[in-house]
């Protein structure tokens, strides 16, 4: 038995990776995901929006009135189940989408994917293409290297502050803030806010990059019990690929697919082209790796490779292992049913909450100390605590009622008419007095109901509550 005890590691340095550029339909389709997702995220809080009242912003999401804007939906903190759903969608529909087709979110969607793609992008403006960049790595520190790693990192900074800044935006007048900000006289959050991310997208798509992918992001650790042998995979065709007698170059008499078919020698030219362009760094023939983000630009790689020797595409493609084991893929299984339902249920919710949200929301509270009292004429006074929110663009003019109580009036003391504000809230205290019925003790539920008009829409909403009847009789 060895004396020598097992070293553990815990640390692994990062291996540098220089993803080669690649041209094709997916590489395509993520610049053109990655457009739109950069042109939403910059422009939208510059986009003005008209309202009665509140911010003139399309999107804002106003911490300090408690108010988001989104278009003409306006939400409330009463209505912050809403998001609550909209978290519900979210999940299930990563649920759903993995189950179909694997990491597809990381892959085309993920704010690291999209940003770091930015940033190699740059860094490939800058150093040149992967071979010129590793040797820039490679040499010695000059004037010229040091020029190229400051203009990079430089960009990669820019990019990272406006990025911050932007984020800023979308929680106060975004015209406003950027006055104050390169005045010095934003508030200190906001500098606070665009420093925090300025870092952070500096580190995570700058430095980290592929780390984040591969040990940070907890999605990359549970997605295992999400794919099943029926999901969509980035997958490397290994019978086509390596034959029965394994891959091999494209050497002499081995130039047609003929000539290593006879060989029994697959279609993989060991090329490494796959592996040259991946972010990730990995070798899609490996097999599913943790690692791989879907990004499928191995695909397209490949497919340019088979593409020049005249051969089918798809010796890397998207396939569940079933399909490679060739078996039949079954994506109508319960499991993705269920997803699927549960999506619609959940989002068929959103769209009806969102479609019948009340403009007003009421609550009621019963003065509890004292509960009840009796006045000199005999008749019994509950109080009660109101508070009315005026959720809509429109100035209210309210008319409460109680409904439900016989022989009670509703006292409003001194307030001869009840106006909101738009977007605003009036606390009320109310009494109601009643007759002291011989035939009734405890409490009696009764209804606090608001009638009243937003623009053009009646609105209507009640509460119920509780009034204390005092057995007078008995005493
Ligand atoms: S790009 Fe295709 S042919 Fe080249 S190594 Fe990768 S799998 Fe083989
Ligand atoms: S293996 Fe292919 S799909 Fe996976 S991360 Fe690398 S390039 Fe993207």
């Amino acid at each position: 038995m060895s004396d020598q005890k097992e070293q553990v590691v815990l640390f692994e340095e990062r291996i540098p990776i220089y993803p080669r550029s690649v041209k094709g339909r997916f590489r395509k389709m993520k610049w053109a995901i990655l457009i739109l997702a950069y042109t939403v995220y910059f422009v939208l809080p510059w986009v003005r929006w008209n309202r009665e009242v509140g911010s003139g912003q399309a999107v804002m999401f106003d911490i300090h009135d408690r108010i988001f804007y989104l278009f003409d939906l306006i939400i409330n903190p009463q209505d912050i189940f809403l998001l609550a759903v909209v978290l519900m969608i979210a999940a299930f529909l990563m649920f759903f989408v993995t189950a179909i087709a694997g990491r597809v979110f990381c892959g085309y969607f993920c704010f690291q994917t999209l940003w770091t793609d930015v940033y190699i992008r740059i860094e490939r403006l800058v150093q040149g293409e992967r071979p010129a960049r590793i040797r820039l790595a490679k040499s010695p520190w000059n004037i010229k290297k040091i020029n190229k790693i400051i203009l990079t990192h430089f960009l990669w900074l820019l990019v990272s502050f406006l990025t911050g800044l932007t984020f800023t935006l979308y929680w106060a007048d975004a015209y406003e803030l950027i006055n104050q900000f390169f005045r010095g006289q934003a508030p200190f959050p906001a500098y606070a806010t665009t420093l925090f991310l300025t870092i952070a997208t500096y580190v995570m798509a700058g430095l980290a990059r592929e780390q984040v992918c591969t040990y940070m992001c907890p999605y990359a650790r549970f997605q295992s019990i999400m794919f099943d042998k029926d999901s969509l995979i980035v997958a490397y065709d290994e019978k086509r690929g390596e034959g029965e007698a394994g891959r091999a170059k494209l050497a002499k008499k081995l130039k047609t697919r003929q000539d290593r078919e006879e060989k029994n020698i697959g279609d993989c030219i060991d090329c490494g082209f796959c592996v040259q362009v991946c972010p990730t760094g990995i070798d899609i023939r490996d097999g599913l790796q943790m690692s791989c983000v879907s990004c499928a630009l191995c695909i397209d790689a490949c497919d340019a490779v088979m593409d020049k020797l005249k051969w089918p595409r798809g010796l890397i493609r998207y396939a569940s292992e079933n399909e490679l084991e060739e078996k039949k893929t079954n994506l109508f299984k319960l499991r993705n049913i269920a997803y699927a339902i549960v999506l619609l249920l959940a989002i068929s919710g959103l769209v009806w909450s969102v479609m019948t949200k009340s403009l007003l929301s009421m609550s009621v509270m019963q003065v509890r100390n004292p509960l009840y009292v009796v006045l000199s004429d005999g008749h019994l006074q509950n109080s009660y605590d109101i508070k009315l929110n005026n959720k809509s663009q429109f100035p209210m003019t309210i008319d409460l009622q109680i409904q439900g109580l016989d022989n009670a009036r509703l006292d409003l003391g001194k307030i001869k008419k009840l106006k909101i504000d738009a977007l605003s809230s009036l606390n009320l205290y109310v009494r109601i007095k009643s007759v002291a019925r011989k035939d009734v003790s405890g409490q009696i539920p009764f209804k606090f109901v608001v009638k009243t008009v937003a623009g053009n829409q009646i609105v209507e909403e009640s509460k119920d509550a509780l009034f204390t009847m005092h057995d007078v009789v008995s005493q």
